[in-house]
């Protein structure tokens, strides 16, 4: 095995003998890439040492917790030029309409081995024990979509950034470097029946889907994420540091979808950003290293990242005594949704998500902030977050929309001045993002 990947990312799942076997699977599911995916390299490695090809497997479920015709669509163009990137270093590909674990169950059954990456949240991680207890060979998990694998980073849940930031920054030497692909040695021939990936306009009428959310005009997959990786490097890191707070401003990366789907690697991504130093390439760690496997440290270690019981207990001991708070006003689901509110900035913010799938990251705060102004109970206030986070934007249901819509609601925070509503947790007004942003909100 190469040691570019490193023995903390590697967790087998199971204690079987290997098996002999037509091929090595890899089970694709979170890092959807043929490129800097060290669960892919090690299936390659693996193939290399039985003398086996490597097949790659994408299931497709039309059940995927809260997703609709949007995500499905972006991350079927995605699929269709990783399918094409595998084919090219000759290694097999099949998708089918399938639930993912037992299409990859199903193929076990002729595999010498499985290689699976790993997911963080709960139905991914059943998944994986799914596949893990039923298959007859070894089922091995390789990290690849953290930076530090999440256990190595903190062996518990972390109750603030500083907290993270202490242990993953003196270990970044060791798990920040680049990840070369090789073609196995074997050339895959498979004749397994498949859809057909690089038509993803044939695919998408089969999935019986939430179809009312609509797909967006965002270039999807690894090409395009790189492209705009470069692109933020020459143009906006130099002004990371400064702007990015600034919703007026267009400096951030517009990355997390393509991470969210694995399409790129946040190794890849710090790697690059690394090498070019400076202040805004250590704000942007902080973001893309800290911030984000703050998130994955939530949901890894917090049973109830979804539900009101995941926020810290001062949280909801200071919310739910203000719960009988006078609230200026009370919005339907329906009226939220639609943005109908008083408040324009949040009104812009939500149709913008509605329809382009994308919110800039201190209004998100903002947006989740007011929910809980105008909700009967701040309990409403998390799941209205999430709902509509995960129903209409193109990075949704990632641990970054639990971590975030939690810190909204006093996750990963500290406790502030008491004031109606909000309790000790960190207010948001109008007024406050008058003054620092004046009154015009250029975003469409
Ligand atoms: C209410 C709320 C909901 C959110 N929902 C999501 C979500 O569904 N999916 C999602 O990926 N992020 C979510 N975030 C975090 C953050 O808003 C986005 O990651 C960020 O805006 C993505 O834009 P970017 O790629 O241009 O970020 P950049 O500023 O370019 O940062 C680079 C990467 O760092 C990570 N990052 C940046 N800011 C944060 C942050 N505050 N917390 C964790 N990671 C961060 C992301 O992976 C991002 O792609 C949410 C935040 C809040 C307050």
């Amino acid at each position: 095995m190469r040691p570019e990947i490193e023995p903390e990312r590697i967790h087998p799942l199971n204690a079987r003998s290997p098996a002999g076997g037509r091929y090595v699977l890899y089970w694709m599911q979170a890092a959807q890439r043929a490129f800097w995916n060290p669960a892919l390299e090690f299936a390659v490695d693996l193939a290399d040492e039985r003398r086996l090809p490597l097949l790659v497997a994408f299931g497709l479920t039309p059940h995927y917790p809260e997703a609709t015709l949007r995500p499905y669509a972006w991350m079927l163009e995605g699929l269709r030029e990783t399918a094409r990137a595998l084919r090219e270093r000759g290694i097999g590909f099949v998708m089918r309409l399938e639930y993912p674990p037992d299409l990859a169950l199903s193929l076990a059954r002729e595999a010498a081995a499985v290689v699976a990456d790993r997911g963080y949240l709960r139905h991914q991680r059943v998944w994986r024990r799914y596949l893990a207890e039923r298959a007859p060979c070894p089922v091995v998990e390789v990290e690849g979509d953290a930076v530090v694998p999440v256990e190595t980073a903190y062996p518990r849940a972390a109750v603030s950034a500083a907290v993270l930031r202490r242990r993953i920054r003196p270990l970044l030497p060791r798990f920040l470097r680049p990840l070369g692909e090789r073609a196995p040695r074997i050339r895959a021939d498979f004749a397994e029946p498949s859809l057909n990936p690089s038509r993803p306009e044939d695919i998408l009428p089969l999935l019986e889907v939430d179809r009312t959310v609509a797909p967006v005009d965002f270039p999807a997959g690894t090409g395009a994420a790189r492209a705009r990786l470069r692109r933020f490097i020459e143009e906006d890191l130099p002004r990371y540091a400064d702007l990015r707070g600034d919703p007026r401003q267009d400096v951030t990366s517009g990355l997390s979808p393509y991470l969210h789907f694995g399409q790129i690697s946040p190794v890849e991504v710090a790697w690059e950003v690394f090498r070019v130093g400076g202040p805004g390439a250590d704000a942007f760690l902080e973001e893309l290293v800290v911030r984000r496997e703050l998130a994955l440290n939530f949901v890894w270690y917090t049973p109830d990242y979804d539900r009101w019981e995941g926020l810290p207990r001062w949280a909801r001991e200071t919310l739910s005594a203000h719960a009988a708070d006078p609230r200026p006003a009370l919005y339907s689901l329906e009226d939220l949704e639609s943005a109908r509110t008083d408040d324009p900035v949040w009104n812009a913010a939500q149709s913008a998500l509605v329809r382009t799938g994308r919110m800039h990251n201190y209004l998100r705060m903002y947006w989740g902030k007011r929910l809980l102004v105008w909700t009967a109970r701040p309990e409403d206030a998390l799941r209205v977050g999430l709902y509509l986070n995960n129903k209409y934007a193109l990075d949704g249901r990632d641990p970054n929309s639990y971590a975030g819509v939690g810190w909204c609601l006093g996750l990963h925070d500290r406790p502030f001045p008491e004031r109606p509503i909000f309790g000790k947790v960190r207010p948001m007004t109008p007024e406050g993002f008058r003054r620092k942003f004046g009154e015009v909100h250029p975003w469409p």
